[in-house]
């Protein structure tokens, strides 16, 4: 057995895949002839993105490395057009029905073998040219296309050194039965995605990938974080006996799904879904959450090849708006980087620093992206009740800017006589430690607040949200966190406006009455901890709640918190004992 992070909960024994999308291996297969013409525009596809991606580090070579060498680039993308090589490939493709991994191997190599005889060196030497930019179009070709999680025919449990949000948002559901990955976190958006699709997983076990074949027998324990590889007979049986118990926990809870989140003492908390893609608006509805609290729209542009236009993103946003209305939803503007990161969009290197070029400041940098989107949401705004958030708003300037550029766009769709909400209500993710600090003032000019734990945390506390070697310092129940929280929910009051909590510590049942004591008014989650969450709201008195907020200041560490809360928790809600993992985050 091997002790890794429980991401995502729940009990699946199956057998494992391997996957390895930096395998170099280049695939051999013979097409259908309906295929054909279909993989030569995938050969295309592959060739446009090349040839973007050579065509940026020509750029940046022409800034950091002055005196010519940038030329280089240049002659790649020119064999990227050689006819000779094009017309090629199309033939082998054609002719040979081959598939375009392997044609481009094929056409390659007997180019190079061609001028390797030339007796020039210069000539010669090209071949070493061709080598790099095959090399680049196959990883295009086969990383993009062929090793997606998208083109599983049969059930299995991944295994993987990691899943980009990519991987995770293209995955077939229905035949990843669970996966595991040797780096990871609990907020890494894979744990993330791994718990809205309802996928069992364990992630950060440090080199399963090297540990397990493909075929092995795998049991993930998602509950606890462990993983089983061809374990013994008699304990798959206890496997498969903890698998029913589970199912069963999950059943008992369904009674609570058209109830509201009250105390005891007949105090409502409003408990919302937080989605990802637009799929698991269906998982909103069946775990009872009211409404959408987070709308994470960056995986609309992750699981795709290019920007989602304007229309597009208005008809997600108005399906959305529609099938969970009248309960809210609160459409986060686009929140790309960090983590969350796509290599299909050119941006500079510097959108994947968690402190760079990311979210709010990528927007306002680039508001060809950013303007289609405020008009997409504020059309949609009319057909259900929509909220905008923004992310990673750090000072008031910012926020400035950003209600500015939702103005202009309404100006623009006042103009156009195309109907938007001129009210719709403007929040803010609290995410970042000096919007916590300018709380009071930032309250002024917005409607809400909704707090964003997972960012808030690693900044907090200077912890990288998906570092499994530093995983243990990543602590929810930091006393320095909850003093953030708590100074957060009062500049809100304060001000008069609500504020809610979105990250990833909402969704965690054992957080649910220290929140709700805080005075949250508001929890978005994982739609499928509503049920949990529910259940120990229901069980509690807001009186005694306020009383455990009030005690865990008294404390000095997260470990006698997070001692002092789960003892509190499970005196009221026992069965969960079973089920959870502490100091696993
Ligand atoms: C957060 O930071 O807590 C949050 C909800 O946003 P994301 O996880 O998408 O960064
Ligand atoms: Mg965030």
């Amino acid at each position: 057995m091997t002790q890794g992070i429980a991401a995502s909960p729940g009990v699946v024994i199956g057998k494992a895949f391997l996957f390895r999308p930096e395998d170099p291996n280049v695939p051999k297969y013979v097409l259908d002839d309906a295929n054909i013409e279909k993989e030569i525009a995938r050969f295309h596809s592959a060739l446009d993105i090349t040839r973007h991606q050579l065509e940026d580090i020509k750029r940046k070579s022409e800034k950091e490395m002055p005196g010519g060498y940038s030329r280089i680039f240049k002659a790649y993308i020119m064999i990227l057009e050689d006819p000779m090589f094009v017309d090629e490939v199309h033939n082998e493709i054609r002719n040979f029905k081959s598939n375009a991994e392997y044609a481009v191997m094929k056409i390659s190599n007997e180019l190079i073998e061609l001028i390797s005889k030339i007796e020039n060196e210069y000539v010669s030497e090209r071949a070493v040219d061709i080598r790099d930019v095959v090399k680049r179009i196959i990883s295009n070709l086969l990383g993009k296309e062929r090793t997606d999680l998208s083109s599983l025919s049969s059930e299995v449990i991944v295994i993987a050194h990691d899943l980009s949000p990519s991987d995770t948002a293209l995955m077939n559901k229905n035949y990843v039965l669970g996966f595991a990955t040797d780096v990871g976190s609990r907020t890494s958006h894979t744990s993330i995605m791994a718990r809205a699709l309802e996928i069992p997983a364990v992630v950060g076990l440090g080199n399963i990938t090297q540990r397990v074949k493909t075929g092995d027998l795998i049991i993930i324990d998602g509950n606890h974080g462990r993983i089983l590889v061809n374990p013994e007979p008699e304990v798959v049986q206890d496997y498969i006996i903890e698998q029913k118990k589970f199912q069963d926990f999950e059943r008992s809870l369904d009674v609570l799904r058209d109830l509201s989140a009250t105390t005891l003492d007949n105090h409502t908390i409003d408990l919302a879904g937080n989605i990802e893609i637009p799929e698991e608006v269906e998982s909103i509805l069946k775990h009872g959450a009211k409404g959408i609290g987070l709308y994470r729209t960056e995986f609309l542009y992750i699981r795709k090849k290019e920007m989602p236009s304007e229309e597009e993103q208005f008809i997600y946003y108005k399906d959305a708006a529609e099938s969970v209305a009248p309960d809210p939803i609160i459409i986060r503007t686009l929140d790309l980087g960090g983590d969350k990161f796509t290599s299909y969009l050119e941006f500079s290197d510097d959108v994947n620093s968690i402190m760079g070029l990311r979210a709010i400041r990528l927007c306002l940098q680039r508001q060809d992206i950013f303007m289609p989107q405020l008009r997409a949401i504020l059309r949609a705004s009319v057909y259900g009740n929509m909220k905008i958030m923004f992310p990673m708003i750090s000072g008031v300037e910012e926020l400035r800017r950003a209600k500015a550029l939702l103005e202009r766009a309404k100006m623009e769709l006042a103009d156009q006589k195309i109907p938007f909400n001129p009210n719709i209500e403007i929040g803010i993710m609290i995410e970042v430690p000096s919007a916590v600090m300018i709380a009071d003032i930032i309250a002024k000019e917005c409607n809400f607040f909704s707090i964003g734990t997972n960012d808030l945390i690693q900044y907090a506390l200077a912890v990288h949200r998906v570092n499994e070697e530093i995983a243990y310092l990543y602590e929810p129940l930091h006393p320095a966190v909850l003093r953030f929280i708590k100074h957060a929910v009062d500049a809100a009051h304060n001000a008069g406006i609500w504020i809610g909590m979105c990250g990833e510590m909402a969704s965690d049942p054992i957080m649910a009455p220290i929140l709700v004591g805080m005075g949250l008014d508001e929890l978005s989650m994982s739609p499928a901890s509503v049920p949990e969450v529910k259940k120990l709201i229901r069980s509690v008195s807001i009186k005694e709640v306020r009383e455990m907020a009030q005690k865990v200041f008294s404390f000095s560490t997260a470990w006698e918190i997070e001692d002092y809360v789960y003892e509190e928790t499970t005196k009221r809600f026992p069965e969960l004992t079973a089920w959870i993992s502490l100091r696993s985050q």
